[in-house]
């Protein structure tokens, strides 16, 4: 398996219990019937007092008064997981050899679920919220135990990185389980599409065809040095405008990603016009808020900039893609934080896992229409405040 997996997972789990001696990938299930030759890939989740059937790799229990039971005893081990924590059935899990801990790798009940190829990348963003590696070795092997266990299938999916254009041979072996196995799935790929620009792997990923395919491909800027400066590496604009123009010609759905920032604010409305001019294939074009950590929370300085003060560049940026008649969404931003006129195109885009709402947020009246803050962050918009009744009408 991988060298660097401590990014594959959504969260990491403590329990009490026997510790597994291997590594291993388990489907979490509420079921006593799975079929025999499969039951060595699941952990059965239950709250009475059985131990789990004869074959299955142990049992989930989130009774603390159960008697957790070892590997010496004839039936599978027996492990116990606080209440607040415990995974749900269709959960998929990474068992840690020797370590009081699983990672929970995919949540049966989250829309925002991923599969990570690679901790590489051939940019250095300057506000990049991933944790990259100068590691070696190949997910591969993992996230193909992970699409074969996934049931049902997620409704959406998406592949990220790093940049998972830099491992192709993984990306298209991936991109085809999921072809064969979850064919009804959404998949997005995350890609600064600069690896695009090598036509004939562009040809290999269109091969797959899968009609369920979307580019999220993330444009800063219509000055290439704006955008070079952002990405952290020179000639990233020429490039992913080639990679964008391959991608078209393969007829792949694009939707553009540009996250706002200090460095890029005041041009959106530029931006907007370029992408009308330039790149008018795009389907969608989404602007997103910052999640501030990893690079991002080092950059604090060259990064970091209130709403308030994007508010009017982003308003014009956004009816002007409308009125190019692109499909158009703001992610990572709440609502109080943006002109009114602006709500209709909020999203509620935070993964589950990461997203909060803050103390002030109570008794906010549309809190139940807004997608909340980041809690990996260091830092989120100084300028939260709920939003009253009446202020609707
Ligand atoms: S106060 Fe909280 S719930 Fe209300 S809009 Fe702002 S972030 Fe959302």
């Amino acid at each position: 398996m991988g060298n660097n997996p401590e990014r594959l997972f959504v969260k990491k789990v403590q329990f009490h219990g026997p510790l597994f001696p291997h590594e291993a990938i388990a489907r979490i299930t509420l079921s006593e019937k799975i079929p025999w030759r499969q039951r060595s890939d699941h952990l059965w989740l239950s709250t009475d007092d059985r131990p789990a059937p004869r074959g299955y790799l142990g049992k989930i229990t989130c009774d603390s008064k159960q008697v957790v039971r070892s590997f010496f005893r004839l039936r599978p081990p027996t492990i116990c997981i606080s209440t607040d924590s415990c995974p749900q059935d269709g959960d998929i899990v990474r068992l840690l050899p020797k370590t009081p801990a699983i990672e929970v790798l995919f949540e049966s009940n989250s829309p925002h679920n991923a599969l990570f190829l690679t901790p590489h990348c051939n940019c250095r963003c300057i506000m990049c919220p991933q944790e990259l590696s100068s590691g070696s070795g190949t997910l591969t092997e993992i996230n193909r135990r992970i699409i074969r266990l996934m049931a049902p299938p997620p409704r959406q999916l998406a592949i990220t990185g790093g940049e998972p254009t830099l491992v192709p041979k993984d990306l298209l072996a991936i991109l085809t389980d999921i072809k064969n196995f979850l064919p009804q799935t959404d998949v997005q790929i995350l890609t600064n599409a600069r690896a695009l620009k090598n036509r004939s792997l562009t040809r290999e990923i269109a091969k797959i065809q899968n009609n369920r395919l979307l580019l999220g491909i993330p444009l800063y800027s219509d000055i290439d040095n704006i955008h070079d400066e952002i990405m952290g590496s020179k000639g990233a604009f020429h490039d992913t405008l080639e990679g964008l123009y391959n991608a078209a010609l393969y007829r792949f759905p694009i939707e553009l990603r540009v996250v706002v920032l200090k460095a890029n604010a005041a041009r959106l409305p530029d931006l907007a016009d370029f992408i009308f001019r330039a790149i008018p294939f795009v389907i969608h074009v989404a602007f997103m808020g910052l999640e501030m950590r990893s690079a991002a929370e080092l950059n604090m300085t060259k990064v970091w900039i209130e709403p308030q003060e994007f508010a009017d560049p982003l308003l014009h940026a956004c009816k002007k893609i409308v009125r190019y008649g692109f499909p158009c969404s703001i992610f990572n931003l709440p609502l109080c934080v943006l002109p009114k006129e602006l709500w209709g195109l909020a999203r509620q885009s935070i993964s589950l896992w990461k997203r909060v709402f803050l103390p002030q947020c109570q008794g906010c009246t549309v809190k139940n229409h807004c997608g909340g803050v980041f809690g990996t962050g260091c830092k989120n918009p100084s300028s939260i405040a709920p939003i009253p009744d009446g202020f609707l009408s």
